[in-house]
């Protein structure tokens, strides 16, 4: 045998003896003395096959066993053989003698939008962008698209302009109608090259047109430019287009003249966050050109509705920050009841239809100038999210609040057959924070199991990993399932597929999967990407 067959075996036992530990529920102990041992023969064997990777691990982990007395719990352990876990993963998977290491944590990375029904293409582009470290969202079709253009904000868009249902055309035509993203760089692309195609493309607001077949450097190079572009005037905007508030970069200045104001002047000032109720059935029942149309004149009210010492700031989709100066909470929840009473006596006409909205929102009375933006923004969330619970159309304030009460949920479930990649990912999770959110993480071996259980009934937004192929039932299977099933909230979707299965990704992407990622991938690359669309969809 080559020395690669003993390595890939004792790979598999190393593997097979951790998850015996670690998936057993029977045996929620393990004595130090078997996990000492374990590392023991690790060390030797791997020593003789030259894994020099494991090698350093092991006796490096091997050193600190022999230290301890205690027993371990299944918890602890996990977090204890984490990397061994990941080096065996990255072996099996991606045949590494050598490790990459340097973790790099792509959390702040540009996002792309792409979209083109041709799967081959879509899948060569997404990898080719992903290589520059850039993020990518690709979808198939334009209804979905349009919605995930709304959802997460991506930084640049590409499209394709033959498109099966609706043309790439209409998708321009749509998101152009929203004027707040008018400076996200949008590129059309065709096999359709002639002189009227593309001014039609120019006319319809495009900033670029690429032809197909695709020049794959030079077509790199340019979404570069057009990056770098839309990052320099992000940072040189301060008003929000659409709904003339200002934006959340402009925030973190005004908040610092704020508490100096309330250090100088020795008062107080209060902070609101505040959140149009079910807004997404404005855009998924009228559109979101209406939509947008909404979020300017609530804006405007707003505006009229405070003084001029109080500072509007659009913080993300549809939520507002008002900072009100020198104002106690009981003065700043009076102002909102009223403004509450008076939006929602607003009848938005559309067509024959005519519809009202309500807001909530949470407050935060800062008393002391030494409270940062980021604190002052995550408690006033808290009691944000209260009011929300609480049945909605209401204020609430954090001051009155046990803080730390209210936090939304957020359900992570994985279902793979692979005790590995489980594990590896539970203990990936456990080990992200986010602010404002309670994080919950089970896994499941198959998708019997998972539909079996009442998961998906449980409170707050869902996010889940599914294996693309298993054995009993896949994640395509899943994905419809779980569609199937109404009323569940939010539902976020990363399906892990094979490299080769173009079927499977394109189906994966049809039955409403938010991205996906290719096997084998690097276990840093999964977690950024579970931050980044974690973070994108809590915003
Ligand atoms: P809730 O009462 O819980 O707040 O319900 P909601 O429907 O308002 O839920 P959520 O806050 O999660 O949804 C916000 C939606 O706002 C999702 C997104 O499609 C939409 N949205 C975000 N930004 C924009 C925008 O600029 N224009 C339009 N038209 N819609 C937007
Ligand atoms: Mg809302
Ligand atoms: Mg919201």
């Amino acid at each position: 045998m080559s020395l690669g067959k003993y390595r890939s075996l004792l790979i598999k036992k190393m593997k097979e003896q951790m998850m015996n530990w670690l998936e057993n529920e029977d045996k929620p102990i393990i004595e130090n003395k078997e996990v000492y041992q374990f590392l023991h023969s690790i060390k030797g064997t791997s020593g003789t096959l030259e894994l020099d990777l494991i090698y350093v691990l092991s006796s490096k982990l091997l050193h600190k066993a022999e230290k301890r007395t205690k027993a371990w719990t299944i918890e602890e352990l996990r977090d204890f053989l984490f990397e061994l876990m990941e080096l065996s993963f990255e072996f099996e998977h991606l045949s590494l003698g050598v490790s990459q290491s340097a973790r790099e944590r792509v959390i702040n990375v540009p996002l792309i939008q792409l979209i083109d029904d041709d799967i081959s293409i879509l899948i060569y582009l997404k990898d080719q962008l992903e290589s520059k470290g850039w993020m990518v969202i690709a979808s198939t079709e334009a209804d979905k698209a349009i919605d995930q253009y709304y959802n997460m904000h991506p930084d640049c868009i590409i499209i394709d302009i033959n498109l099966p249902k609706k043309s790439g055309f209409e998708v321009l035509y749509d998101i152009q109608q929203h004027s707040n993203r008018f400076f996200i760089p949008k590129i059309m692309c065709s096999i359709k090259t002639d002189r009227s195609t593309r001014l039609s493309a120019y006319k319809m607001g495009a900033d670029d047109f690429i032809s197909k077949p695709i020049d794959i450097e030079e077509f790199l190079i340019r979404v570069e430019r057009h990056l770098e572009r839309k990052r320099i005037f992000d940072q040189s905007v301060i008003i929000d287009e659409l709904t003339q508030a200002y934006n959340r970069k402009f925030l973190q200045d005004s908040y610092n003249r704020f508490v100096s104001d309330i250090a100088r002047t020795n008062t107080v000032g209060t902070l609101a966050i505040i959140d149009l109720d079910y807004f997404k059935k404005i855009n998924d029942t009228y559109g979101h050109i209406v939509g947008d149309k909404v979020l300017a004149e609530f804006a405007q009210f707003m505006k009229k509705s405070i003084r001029s010492t109080d500072i509007l700031f659009r913080y993300g989709g549809e939520e507002f920050v008002i900072l009100f100066q020198r104002a106690v909470e009981a003065e700043v929840k009076e102002v909102l009841v009223r403004m509450l009473e008076g939006f929602s006596n607003i009848s938005f006409k559309e067509g024959e239809k005519s519809f009202s909205l309500t807001f909530s929102a949470g407050i935060y009375c800062i008393e002391h100038p030494d409270i940062n933006l980021q604190t002052a923004i995550k408690t006033a969330d808290e009691a944000l999210y209260l009011a929300k619970n609480s049945g909605r159309a209401r204020i609430e304030s954090a001051n009155k609040m046990q803080i730390g009460r209210a936090k939304k949920v957020l359900n992570i479930s994985i279902v793979d057959d692979d005790a590995l990649i489980r594990s590896i990912l539970i203990t990936t999770i456990n080990g992200m924070s986010f602010d404002n959110l309670a994080v919950n993480v089970q896994a499941y071996e198959d998708g019997v199991q998972f539909l079996s259980s009442d998961r998906l009934a449980h409170p707050g937004l869902h996010f889940l990993i599914l294996d693309g192929i298993m054995p009993v039932m896949d994640g395509l299977e899943i994905l419809q399932q779980v569609k199937k099933i109404t009323n569940i909230q939010e539902v976020h979707v990363l399906m892990l597929t094979g490299r080769k299965s173009k079927s499977d990704i394109a189906q994966a992407l049809k039955y409403g999967a938010d991205d996906y990622l290719t096997k084998p991938f690097n276990i840093s690359e999964l977690e950024a990407r579970i931050m980044r669309l974690i973070k994108r969809m809590v915003r």
